[in-house]
């Protein structure tokens, strides 16, 4: 019995830190302190939880080179508070300000930066699965710009968490990569939840979200698929890359990284 419980304990502790990087280390000191102060488990690992992501790793993660992005701000947010509550919107300082400038330029034109995935609060080297790139603060995945179904720009997202929902579900580039045997290139179709349906991708609005992205000059590349590049006329931009078979399918998402 002993030993079922110890190896859900190491589970839960895998997964945890898998998912958030520090929640694994969050569960042991739940442990602890349930076991010293005699808590009841099930409210003292929330709670401890929650001061952690809150008060504590926000405080802590600037001594180690990393800056949560906003969270309640209204030019700067994520997509869903997912990312913020699973410590996944970690960025280097110098990422931040971008963004935050970024944003006050862009929030003329009425336009939010959604962000999805970024970096974890420590640790170069560390990934954020699935993605092997976000390691080091420096990469971060913003949402695209919609549009309701009578053509009125929106800042609401038609997706749960942002990946998955591709602007074309034909797209030239699939097709190449899973020839050649790249089977995970549209891998992120299972991570689609659609809560708003009607809404549709907004040419103008994200157009004008990636220059104003690569307005800021220290940038190093940006992800989009070949096709929509072309479609969005920004080939003029040699920050804009094809990423290669080995990623996923950027027609959901835009990924940007700064130097
Ligand atoms: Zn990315």
């Amino acid at each position: 019995m002993k030993l079922i419980k110890l190896v859900g304990h190491v589970f839960i502790i895998i997964l945890l830190t898998a998912l958030t990087q520090v929640g694994g280390l969050i569960w042991m000191v739940a442990l602890v302190l349930s076991y010293l102060l005699e808590w009841k488990k099930r409210y003292s690992f929330p709670i401890i939880y929650l001061i952690f992501n809150l008060i504590l790793i926000p405080v802590i993660a600037p001594y180690f080179g990393r800056v949560q992005l906003p969270v309640l701000n209204s030019a700067i947010r994520p997509q869903n508070y997912f990312y913020a509550l699973a410590f996944r919107n970690y960025v280097t300082p110098e990422l931040k300000s971008s963004l935050n400038n970024t944003a006050a330029e862009l929030a003329n034109l009425g336009i939010q930066i959604s962000y999805l995935d970024a970096n974890f609060p420590f640790i170069d080297g560390f990934p954020l699965l699935p993605h092997l790139s976000h390691n080091d603060g420096r990469k971060v995945d913003i949402a695209f710009q919609y549009k309701t179904a009578n053509g009125k720009s929106t800042n609401k997202k038609p997706s749960l968490l942002g990946y998955g929902n591709y602007v074309n579900t034909e797209n030239p580039t699939n097709h190449y990569c899973k020839s050649r045997g790249f089977w995970q290139y549209d891998i992120t179709k299972y991570l689609n939840l659609n809560i708003r349906n009607s809404l549709e991708f907004d040419r103008e609005n994200t157009k004008a979200l990636i220059q104003g992205i690569l307005y800021q000059t220290n940038n190093e590349k940006l992800f989009i698929e070949p096709y929509l590049k072309e479609q969005l006329g920004l080939q003029s931009y040699s920050e804009i890359r094809f990423h290669g078979c080995q990623a996923v399918r950027h027609d959901d998402h835009i990924h940007l990284q700064i130097n």
